[in-house]
């Protein structure tokens, strides 16, 4: 059986606490390996091999620091295959979804890349008599990010890459759930002629995290994963004097508008609906048709395409999607349709009883469809994170603006129609980070910045994009004066332009 210790200092290290957990694989429920989980000691010797390394990262020029990571990218892309299929075996998504997981990853590395021009500062000259002003990015020394199961590869890239670039030293705690492709980041980082000490990984849970956010010597930390984690990472790390960025969960929601294309639509909804069976934080979980003819129409066409749905195990790459990450997800989706029938909403399509031919004990969740979803039930309220789509008639747009406006978490949303004043309302008006015209899953591209509203992101930046190297640096500005000869005499009050 595999183990996974930690990467520390740019080799493998064995975990030494003497706690594991088990990693399985979703696809037939097997224990495939184990990871070790970091003590306290053990994260503090990861941060102290980091401080140590750091300052002369940070020294590298940044066209050099970039070279590194296009080497880096380089060599992920050699081992795609390879890292694609030890993420699925993991993770229970598929291969070819896999593959987008890494390649969205990926995408802000490339971003990174032009690190020499992105950490550039400002200059003003003459600002006063010999004064010029100028500004400076300085890497803070070492930060840490904290990741979710659901996307293994991307979102320790989106976190590492921009971090590495500006000159820090980068701790790693991904999800003891599926840390395989992270480790396989760690080494090949070495192999692309990272130093040691740049990129660490230390697995853990909660004994980890902990240490992190009250480690002194750790000056930023990045979180994502659910609300009440992100809430409780937050709290805790900024009370420790941190920079802390949470990013949680969502609850989705796609308006459409009588006028949709229809066509469009249902496929729209199959795909962001019920693609990796529902575990993306950008996932639609409720669509809100506008109107009665509307609804009817949707829910019309959605019974027979998610009755369709192929679900398959993670090495079927024809399947739409596959197994949830763990029993207890499973036992988790599955409840709350329990809970969704209980509480009155219309059960359209069940998938509870799903079962995979061949791959019986696999955590496999049939799609779910549920028509008349009321905004007091808990099918609408919480993030079930599963193939379960959920129908939420509104009679006006208003209503359905509200609705989206109204609900707790604000991170991704979408609106489906072909009226350009609707969509510019929509636009302008929803509560929401991430907006989605006729697009299902608004994820921004890597030079734009991903982060979504309300209690779905805590801190004041974003991911990827500009904010992410305004996160990972500290601000400097230098006013000067030459000639050195000029002589003012002493003065008492505050300078000023007058
Ligand atoms: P999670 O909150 O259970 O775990 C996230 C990380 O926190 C993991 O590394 C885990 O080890 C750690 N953790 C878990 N419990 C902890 C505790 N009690 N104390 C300290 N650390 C703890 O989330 P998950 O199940 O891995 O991921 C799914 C969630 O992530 C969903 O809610 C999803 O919406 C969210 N997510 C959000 C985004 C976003 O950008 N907003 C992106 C992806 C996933």
């Amino acid at each position: 059986m595999r183990q996974v210790g930690h990467f520390i200092g740019g080799k493998h290290a064995a975990g030494t606490s003497g706690r594991t957990a088990d990693i399985y694989q979703p696809m037939d429920g097997t224990i495939i390996g184990k990871v070790a989980l970091a003590s306290t000691a053990e994260l503090d010797a990861a941060v102290r091999n980091a401080a140590e390394a750091q300052p002369k990262w940070a020294a590298v020029n940044p066209q050099r620091r970039a070279r590194v990571l296009m080497k880096f990218i380089d060599l992920i892309a050699q081992n795609n295959d390879a890292l694609a299929e030890l993420l699925a075996r993991e993770h229970g998504k598929t291969i070819p979804d896999a593959k987008g997981d890494i390649q969205r990853g990926v995408e802000v590395l490339e971003y990174s890349l032009g690190i020499p021009g992105l950490m550039k500062g400002e200059f003003t000259d003459g600002a006063g008599p010999g004064i010029d002003i100028y500004s400076m990015r300085q890497p803070l020394g070492v930060v840490a990010g904290i990741t979710p199961f659901n996307f293994p590869a991307m979102i320790p890239l989106w976190k590492l890459g921009p971090a590495i670039a500006c000159g820090n030293a980068f701790i790693l705690k991904p999800s003891e759930r599926d840390p395989g492709v992270p480790m396989r980041f760690a080494e090949l980082f070495i192999e692309a002629g990272g130093p040691p000490g740049i990129l660490n990984v230390v697995n853990g849970d909660k004994e980890a995290v902990d240490a992190i956010l009250d480690h002194p010597e750790i000056k930023a930390v990045g979180f994502v994963g659910s609300t009440p984690i992100a809430e409780y990472i937050y709290a805790r790390g900024c009370a420790a004097g941190k920079r802390v960025q949470c990013f949680g969960g969502a609850k989705n929601h796609m308006i459409i508008m009588p006028d949709a294309d229809m066509d469009q639509t249902v496929d729209a909804l199959i795909g962001a609906g019920y693609g990796s069976a529902g575990e993306r934080c950008m996932a639609i979980s409720v669509a809100v048709p506008v109107g009665k003819a509307t609804a009817d129409e949707l829910v019309k066409r959605l019974i027979p395409r998610v009755e369709s749905l192929k679900i398959g195990p993670s090495t079927d790459t024809s399947a739409d999607y596959g197994p949830v990450v763990t029993k207890a997800a499973m036992e988790k989706i599955k409840s709350y349709v329990d809970i969704g029938v209980k509480e009155g909403a219309k059960l359209l399509v069940d998938g509870r009883d799903f079962k995979m031919q061949g791959y019986e004990n696999g955590f496999y969740v049939g799609g779910c469809l549920f028509d008349n979803v009321t905004k007091d039930m808990s099918i609408y309220k919480d993030e079930i994170f599963g193939p379960v789509l959920s129908v939420v008639r509104a009679e006006t747009y208003d209503e359905a603006l509200k609705l989206t406006n109204d609900n707790e978490y604000g991170n991704g949303t979408a609106i489906f129609t072909r009226d350009g004043d609707a969509a510019r309302d929509f636009a302008s008006k929803v509560q929401v980070g991430m907006v989605g015209i006729n697009l299902p899953i608004p994820v921004p591209l890597a030079y734009y910045t991903f982060g979504g509203w309300k209690r779905s992101a805590f801190g004041d930046l974003n991911q990827h994009g500009p904010d992410a190297i305004r996160f990972y640096t500290k601000t400097k500005t230098v006013t000067a004066r030459w000639p050195s000869g000029i002589k003012d005499g002493a003065s008492f009050v505050i300078p000023t332009m007058n």
